[in-house]
């Protein structure tokens, strides 16, 4: 039976000396923690989506004196959502910012939220969507664009996609929520753009934002990835699925394995998360081990699930194009933690 006693490194005790179980307990701390740090030093820091450059400065978003002299002050810096575009220069890569000047065209009751300040500089994300034709409206002349944000992302600074992607989650949030899911009528935009108030029976509501795991599933030399039916041939993928109420990361990666493909995990580690603000997720990326083979996928989320082979994995991301499977970009967690386990 195995003990439960946890290893003692102690420095009176030898090493040469120490039994044979101490000697194999070291050595699976020694392999734990080496994996875990073969894992971690794949991580790229910080994916897309994450590390804004932006204070957020929450302990201030309650104090209406100073938010009003923010929205007010020439200094601060708005940038324009149309529809969920982001305003994007035209000439350089870079989030298009403009004045409170701007403030005139948004409609308020979805915003302005405050995104943070860089010095002392308040930074905003204003929502146009009531406007039919902003580019004409803003006078634009083709300076700058809305562009779709997974779009821009391919182009646009680390910085500017992670400010880009807090304000497209925070002005979705709002224009879904503009009424009271308790008495139905309408909300109104407090704390800076971070809580919305029933204008009638005063309950309050907070932004959200869904869990989702994704697990890369091994066995060995094998990974486990499945494909939909709308992505390009031959394009495969982590396993995903939203976490679901009562439930920790670990039982929803075991359970949605298991829903996809048939195949059973017992360890699950965690990698790294990503923000994903199409609309509101936060990725969770795992790596499982499998203790089942057989693949039964499930048809009514997948189009197919299968065992790849490391070399098949590293020839998709050497040489893309060039094998029987393509991996997901750079763009997207899921490539990380499929590097990170056929490179480990
Ligand atoms: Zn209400």
């Amino acid at each position: 039976m195995a003990s439960l006693t946890p290893v003692r490194f102690s420095p009176s005790a030898p090493f040469f000396g120490a039994r044979a179980a101490d000697v194999e307990s070291v050595v699976c701390v020694w392999l734990r923690v080496t994996c875990r740090l073969v894992y971690a030093a794949a991580v790229p820091s910080p994916l897309v989506f994450a590390g804004s450059p932006l204070d957020r400065v929450s302990e201030r978003r309650k104090d209406g004196a100073w938010l009003a002299a923010q929205l007010a002050r020439e200094e601060s810096r708005f940038l324009a959502f149309w529809r969920l575009n982001v305003l994007v220069k035209t000439e350089k890569p870079q989030l298009a910012w403009a004045t409170n000047a701007l403030r005139a065209l948004a409609d308020e009751r979805t915003g302005p939220v405050l995104l943070g300040i860089a010095g002392e500089v308040a930074h905003f994300a204003v929502d146009l969507s009531k406007i039919d034709d902003p580019v004409t409206e803003l006078g634009l002349g083709g300076a700058a664009s809305f562009v779709e944000l997974r779009a821009a992302a391919g182009t646009l600074s680390g910085g500017d996609c992670a400010i880009a992607a807090q304000g497209r989650q925070m002005l979705d949030w709002h224009a879904r929520h503009r009424f009271c899911a308790v008495c139905g009528r309408a909300t109104s935009v407090k704390d800076a753009g971070y809580m919305r108030e029933c204008d009638e029976c005063d309950a309050q509501h907070f932004p959200r934002t869904d869990p989702v795991v994704i697990m890369l599933v091994e066995s060995g030399e094998r990974c486990l990835l499945g494909r939909q039916a709308g992505w390009p041939q031959p394009m495969y993928s982590a396993l995903a699925g939203f976490v679901e109420a009562g439930e920790s990361l670990e039982e929803a990666v075991r359970r949605e394995v298991k829903e996809e493909s048939g195949i059973t995990v017992s360890e699950v580690r965690y990698y790294a998360s990503q923000p994903w603000p199409f609309p509101a997720s936060l990725m969770i990326g795992c790596l499982a081990r499998a203790t089942s083979s057989e693949v039964t996928v499930d048809k009514s989320e997948l189009e197919d699930a299968r065992w790849f082979t490391r070399d098949e994995i590293l020839t998709a991301l050497r040489a893309p194009g060039t094998g029987k499977v393509m991996v997901p970009p750079a763009l997207a967690i899921a490539h990380h933690l499929i590097r990170a386990w056929a490179e480990s």
